[in-house]
């Protein structure tokens, strides 16, 4: 992966995530100050123990990146790269609307099958409707769901309490879905905020080591979103 398609991900002062940027954007941040000359973003790296460390960028720039870490490379220099940063004033909490399509449908349900839990390949992804259209259904978060397409076409234009298992012994034997047809979960719209996971209040130092456990917790959400 090209160093600048990373990820950041951005708290607000309260220490809490309210987005991801991509590294330009972030790196935009860390060099833009407000009139008194502070820096609208830190970086923030949790050390081996104990509270995290925060960074503006002229220190930043001068720590020597580590054997084998990714880096960034300017004509000049060599720098690190941030993972979290966090605005030096800004204290709300956006709420990010996210919009109707086919992808945040496949995010929302974990690029999984919601009718056998399978993880279908990309090319494999459909978009049921629960309710099928010609029954009156709507195309909306909660009449639509990831479906394989082994799934989509065995349930084809019926309600899943409908549809049962292929008759067709071949079939059947490949299909792993219930029978009849119900989905693993109802599905809803998401509420994201794009991690929704609050990190400790104030400045950050100092926190204790059970914490440097959420700070790693919340990469892992990140990198599962943002794969
Ligand atoms: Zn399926």
């Amino acid at each position: 992966m090209a160093a600048t398609s990373k990820k950041v991900l951005v708290l607000n002062r309260n220490w809490c995530a309210v987005g991801v940027v991509c590294l330009p954007k972030a790196i935009s941040l860390l060099f833009t100050h407000y009139e008194d000359g502070e820096p609208r973003a830190k970086i923030i790296t949790p050390p081996p123990k104990g509270s995290y460390e925060v960074w503006d960028w002229s220190d930043w720039s001068g720590l020597r990146p580590q054997e084998g870490e990714e880096t960034l490379i300017s004509a000049s220099s060599v720098y690190r790269i941030p993972e979290v940063m966090l605005l030096t004033r800004y204290d709300r909490m956006p709420i990010q609307k996210v919009n109707f399509c086919r992808r945040a449908i496949w995010k929302r349900d974990e690029y999984r099958c919601q009718y056998c839990g399978v993880k279908p390949p990309a090319d494999e992804c459909t978009l049921d409707h629960i309710l099928p259209r010609s029954l009156g259904g709507d195309t909306s978060w909660t009449n639509c769901v990831l479906a394989c397409y082994q799934c989509n076409s065995q349930k084809a234009d019926r309600r899943p309490e409908d549809a049962f298992r292929p008759r067709d012994k071949e079939r059947a034997r490949k299909w792993k879905g219930p029978s009849p047809m119900r989905l693993l979960k109802a599905p809803v719209k998401p509420e994201y905020s794009v991690v929704n996971y609050p990190l400790p209040k104030g400045s950050g130092l100092p926190v204790s080591p059970s914490v440097a456990l959420d700070y790693s917790q919340v990469l892992h959400q990140v990198h599962r979103l943002f794969p």
